[in-house]
Protein backbone atom coordinates (compact mmCIF):
# COMPACT_ATOMS: atom_id res chain seq x y z
CA UNK A 1 0.00 0.00 0.00
CA UNK A 2 1.48 3.45 -1.01
CA UNK A 3 2.14 5.43 2.43
CA UNK A 4 -0.17 8.61 1.29
CA UNK A 5 -2.80 5.66 0.62
CA UNK A 6 -2.16 4.55 4.55
CA UNK A 7 -2.20 7.76 6.20
CA UNK A 8 -5.39 8.70 4.21
CA UNK A 9 -7.21 5.30 5.84
CA UNK A 10 -5.89 5.89 9.22
CA UNK A 11 -7.05 9.34 8.96
CA UNK A 12 -10.62 7.97 7.93
CA UNK A 13 -10.63 5.96 10.96
CA UNK A 14 -9.55 8.34 13.34
CA UNK A 15 -12.16 10.65 12.28
CA UNK A 16 -15.08 7.75 12.71
CA UNK A 17 -13.25 7.39 16.41
CA UNK A 18 -10.95 9.86 17.65
CA UNK A 19 -10.72 8.30 21.34
CA UNK A 20 -10.86 4.45 20.52
CA UNK A 21 -10.76 2.40 23.92
CA UNK A 22 -10.93 -0.91 24.54
CA UNK A 23 -14.10 -2.92 25.01
CA UNK A 24 -13.09 -4.88 28.08
CA UNK A 25 -14.12 -3.16 31.43
CA UNK A 26 -11.43 -2.47 33.88
CA UNK A 27 -10.62 0.23 36.68
CA UNK A 28 -7.11 -0.42 37.22
CA UNK A 29 -3.74 -1.62 35.06
CA UNK A 30 -3.95 -5.25 36.91
CA UNK A 31 -7.63 -5.25 36.14
CA UNK A 32 -6.68 -4.60 32.53
CA UNK A 33 -4.01 -7.09 32.73
CA UNK A 34 -6.17 -9.55 34.06
CA UNK A 35 -9.16 -9.01 31.44
CA UNK A 36 -6.48 -8.84 28.60
CA UNK A 37 -4.96 -12.33 29.41
CA UNK A 38 -8.63 -14.17 30.11
CA UNK A 39 -9.69 -12.84 26.87
CA UNK A 40 -7.52 -15.63 24.82
CA UNK A 41 -9.58 -17.48 22.62
CA UNK A 42 -12.99 -15.77 23.89
CA UNK A 43 -14.99 -13.17 23.46
CA UNK A 44 -14.67 -9.48 25.31
CA UNK A 45 -18.22 -9.90 25.82
CA UNK A 46 -17.98 -13.24 28.25
CA UNK A 47 -14.71 -11.55 30.27
CA UNK A 48 -16.91 -8.78 31.14
CA UNK A 49 -19.65 -11.42 32.62
CA UNK A 50 -16.82 -13.18 34.50
CA UNK A 51 -15.13 -10.23 35.68
CA UNK A 52 -18.10 -8.02 36.60
CA UNK A 53 -18.67 -10.94 39.51
CA UNK A 54 -14.70 -11.55 40.36
CA UNK A 55 -13.23 -8.02 40.61
CA UNK A 56 -15.12 -7.04 43.17
CA UNK A 57 -14.37 -9.71 45.53
CA UNK A 58 -10.64 -9.68 44.09
CA UNK A 59 -8.70 -6.77 42.35
CA UNK A 60 -5.21 -6.59 43.65
CA UNK A 61 -2.95 -9.01 43.12
CA UNK A 62 -2.89 -9.98 47.02
CA UNK A 63 -6.68 -10.41 47.51
CA UNK A 64 -6.68 -12.71 44.23
CA UNK A 65 -4.63 -15.12 45.97
CA UNK A 66 -5.94 -15.44 48.69
CA UNK A 67 -8.78 -17.04 46.69
CA UNK A 68 -6.42 -18.81 45.32
CA UNK A 69 -6.91 -21.60 41.66
CA UNK A 70 -10.20 -23.50 43.31
CA UNK A 71 -11.37 -20.13 44.43
CA UNK A 72 -11.29 -18.14 41.26
CA UNK A 73 -12.17 -21.21 39.10
CA UNK A 74 -16.32 -20.56 39.15
CA UNK A 75 -16.05 -17.20 37.97
CA UNK A 76 -13.64 -18.05 35.34
CA UNK A 77 -15.92 -20.69 33.55
CA UNK A 78 -17.51 -18.17 31.49
CA UNK A 79 -14.40 -17.27 29.61
CA UNK A 80 -13.63 -21.12 28.53
CA UNK A 81 -10.15 -22.91 29.64
CA UNK A 82 -11.22 -22.08 32.59
CA UNK A 83 -8.74 -24.58 34.54
CA UNK A 84 -5.74 -23.47 32.61
CA UNK A 85 -7.11 -20.02 33.49
CA UNK A 86 -7.51 -20.41 36.78
CA UNK A 87 -3.99 -21.84 36.98
CA UNK A 88 -2.09 -18.55 34.92
CA UNK A 89 -4.34 -16.34 36.81
CA UNK A 90 -3.35 -17.15 39.97
CA UNK A 91 0.53 -17.97 38.89
CA UNK A 92 0.48 -14.48 37.55
CA UNK A 93 -0.56 -12.95 40.73
CA UNK A 94 2.31 -14.63 42.84
CA UNK A 95 4.68 -13.91 40.68
CA UNK A 96 3.60 -9.93 40.97
CA UNK A 97 3.52 -9.80 44.60
CA UNK A 98 7.13 -12.07 44.84
CA UNK A 99 8.47 -9.77 42.56
CA UNK A 100 6.77 -6.32 41.15
CA UNK A 101 6.01 -5.40 44.56
CA UNK A 102 2.14 -6.42 43.49
CA UNK A 103 2.44 -3.60 40.76
CA UNK A 104 2.18 -4.53 37.14
CA UNK A 105 5.78 -3.73 35.36
CA UNK A 106 6.59 -1.44 32.33
CA UNK A 107 9.24 -3.60 31.35
CA UNK A 108 8.14 -5.73 27.50
CA UNK A 109 10.33 -9.20 29.24
CA UNK A 110 9.08 -8.86 32.76
CA UNK A 111 5.12 -8.85 31.39
CA UNK A 112 6.06 -11.79 28.72
CA UNK A 113 7.44 -13.76 32.49
CA UNK A 114 3.91 -13.79 33.53
CA UNK A 115 1.78 -16.94 33.17
CA UNK A 116 -0.40 -16.99 30.79
CA UNK A 117 0.76 -13.47 29.49
CA UNK A 118 2.13 -13.32 25.95
CA UNK A 119 3.57 -10.98 23.09
CA UNK A 120 -0.43 -9.90 22.31
CA UNK A 121 -0.88 -8.98 26.17
CA UNK A 122 2.75 -7.31 26.72
CA UNK A 123 1.76 -5.06 23.75
CA UNK A 124 -1.50 -3.89 24.69
CA UNK A 125 -0.50 -3.43 28.72
CA UNK A 126 2.22 -1.16 27.18
CA UNK A 127 0.40 0.84 25.16
CA UNK A 128 -2.70 1.69 27.39
CA UNK A 129 -0.99 1.60 30.76
CA UNK A 130 2.66 2.85 30.20
CA UNK A 131 2.01 5.08 26.97
CA UNK A 132 4.22 3.26 24.42
CA UNK A 133 3.48 2.77 20.80
CA UNK A 134 3.36 -0.61 20.81
CA UNK A 135 0.81 -2.42 18.07
CA UNK A 136 -0.61 -6.17 19.17
CA UNK A 137 -2.14 -8.18 16.31
CA UNK A 138 -4.80 -10.32 17.26
CA UNK A 139 -6.92 -12.35 14.97
CA UNK A 140 -8.74 -9.70 13.92
CA UNK A 141 -6.14 -7.19 13.16
CA UNK A 142 -4.09 -10.04 10.92
CA UNK A 143 -7.20 -9.90 8.46
CA UNK A 144 -7.61 -6.36 8.29
CA UNK A 145 -3.56 -5.92 7.76
CA UNK A 146 -3.83 -8.85 5.12
CA UNK A 147 -7.03 -8.00 3.68
CA UNK A 148 -6.43 -3.89 2.62
CA UNK A 149 -2.95 -4.49 1.89
CA UNK A 150 -1.88 -2.34 4.85
CA UNK A 151 0.82 -4.32 6.28
CA UNK A 152 0.97 -8.37 4.97
CA UNK A 153 2.70 -10.49 6.43
CA UNK A 154 2.02 -14.41 7.50
CA UNK A 155 2.42 -14.68 10.65
CA UNK A 156 1.34 -12.24 13.54
CA UNK A 157 4.47 -11.26 14.36
CA UNK A 158 5.28 -10.51 10.66
CA UNK A 159 2.30 -8.36 10.85
CA UNK A 160 3.51 -6.17 13.51
CA UNK A 161 7.00 -5.52 12.67
CA UNK A 162 4.77 -3.99 8.81
CA UNK A 163 2.50 -2.12 11.11
CA UNK A 164 5.27 -1.14 13.00
CA UNK A 165 7.34 -0.01 10.43
CA UNK A 166 4.54 2.10 8.03
CA UNK A 167 2.23 3.51 10.56
CA UNK A 168 2.78 7.04 11.05
CA UNK A 169 3.72 8.07 14.65
CA UNK A 170 0.63 10.06 15.27
CA UNK A 171 -1.02 6.81 14.56
CA UNK A 172 1.08 4.50 16.13
CA UNK A 173 -0.70 4.74 19.58
CA UNK A 174 -4.45 4.16 18.38
CA UNK A 175 -3.46 2.26 15.48
CA UNK A 176 -4.47 -1.57 17.54
CA UNK A 177 -7.92 -0.31 18.76
CA UNK A 178 -8.90 1.21 15.29
CA UNK A 179 -7.91 -1.97 13.34
CA UNK A 180 -9.26 -4.13 16.17
CA UNK A 181 -12.24 -2.49 15.86
CA UNK A 182 -12.58 -2.47 12.49
CA UNK A 183 -12.40 -6.00 12.26
CA UNK A 184 -14.75 -6.88 14.81
CA UNK A 185 -17.63 -4.93 13.63
CA UNK A 186 -16.78 -4.35 9.54
CA UNK A 187 -14.66 -6.46 8.21
CA UNK A 188 -15.83 -9.36 9.72
CA UNK A 189 -14.22 -12.89 9.08
CA UNK A 190 -16.88 -14.30 6.92
CA UNK A 191 -18.79 -10.97 5.15
CA UNK A 192 -16.98 -8.38 5.19
CA UNK A 193 -19.43 -5.04 5.41
CA UNK A 194 -17.56 -3.70 2.31
CA UNK A 195 -20.59 -1.79 0.51
CA UNK A 196 -21.29 0.13 4.02
CA UNK A 197 -16.86 0.05 4.87
CA UNK A 198 -15.71 3.57 5.25
CA UNK A 199 -12.38 2.71 3.64
CA UNK A 200 -13.47 0.73 0.98
CA UNK A 201 -12.19 3.20 -1.56
CA UNK A 202 -8.49 2.42 0.01
CA UNK A 203 -8.36 -1.10 0.60
CA UNK A 204 -6.96 -3.78 -1.75
CA UNK A 205 -8.98 -6.90 -0.99
CA UNK A 206 -9.67 -7.74 -4.13
CA UNK A 207 -12.95 -10.03 -3.05
CA UNK A 208 -15.19 -7.14 -1.93
CA UNK A 209 -18.41 -7.84 -0.52
CA UNK A 210 -20.49 -6.85 -3.12
CA UNK A 211 -23.60 -4.18 -2.23
CA UNK A 212 -26.78 -5.99 -0.81
CA UNK A 213 -24.57 -8.99 0.19
CA UNK A 214 -23.65 -8.53 3.40
CA UNK A 215 -25.50 -10.47 5.92
CA UNK A 216 -23.32 -8.64 8.99
CA UNK A 217 -24.95 -5.22 10.57
CA UNK A 218 -22.18 -2.52 10.13
CA UNK A 219 -21.44 -1.01 13.00
CA UNK A 220 -18.92 2.07 13.00
CA UNK A 221 -15.84 1.06 14.66
CA UNK A 222 -16.09 2.93 18.49
CA UNK A 223 -19.28 4.38 17.70
CA UNK A 224 -20.76 5.40 20.50
CA UNK A 225 -24.40 4.30 20.47
CA UNK A 226 -23.79 1.12 19.92
CA UNK A 227 -21.18 0.20 22.81
CA UNK A 228 -21.90 -2.08 25.25
CA UNK A 229 -21.81 -1.10 28.77
CA UNK A 230 -18.76 -0.50 30.29
CA UNK A 231 -17.22 0.73 33.32
CA UNK A 232 -13.80 1.07 31.62
CA UNK A 233 -12.99 4.22 34.03
CA UNK A 234 -9.33 4.50 32.76
CA UNK A 235 -8.00 7.02 30.43
CA UNK A 236 -4.77 5.81 28.33
CA UNK A 237 -2.58 6.86 31.23
CA UNK A 238 -3.94 3.84 32.72
S1 LIG B 1 -13.55 -2.79 2.01
FE1 LIG B 1 -14.17 -4.78 2.81
S2 LIG B 1 -12.30 -5.99 2.92
FE2 LIG B 1 -11.70 -3.83 2.75
S3 LIG B 1 -11.46 -3.11 4.87
FE3 LIG B 1 -13.53 -2.63 4.24
S4 LIG B 1 -14.75 -4.36 4.95
FE4 LIG B 1 -12.59 -5.04 4.93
Amino acid sequence: MHPATRRALYRRLRSANPRPRSELEYSSPFELLVAVMLSAHTTDKSVNAATRKLFPLANTPRAMLALGIEGVKPYLRPVGLHNAKSRNLIGLCRQLVQHHGGKVPAQRAALEALPGVGRKTASIILNIVFGENAIAVDTHIFRVANRTGLAPGKTPLAVEQALAAGTPEEFKRDAHHWLLLHGRYVCTARTPACPACIIADLCEYADKTKSGASKERPRPPGASRSRPRTRNRRSAAG
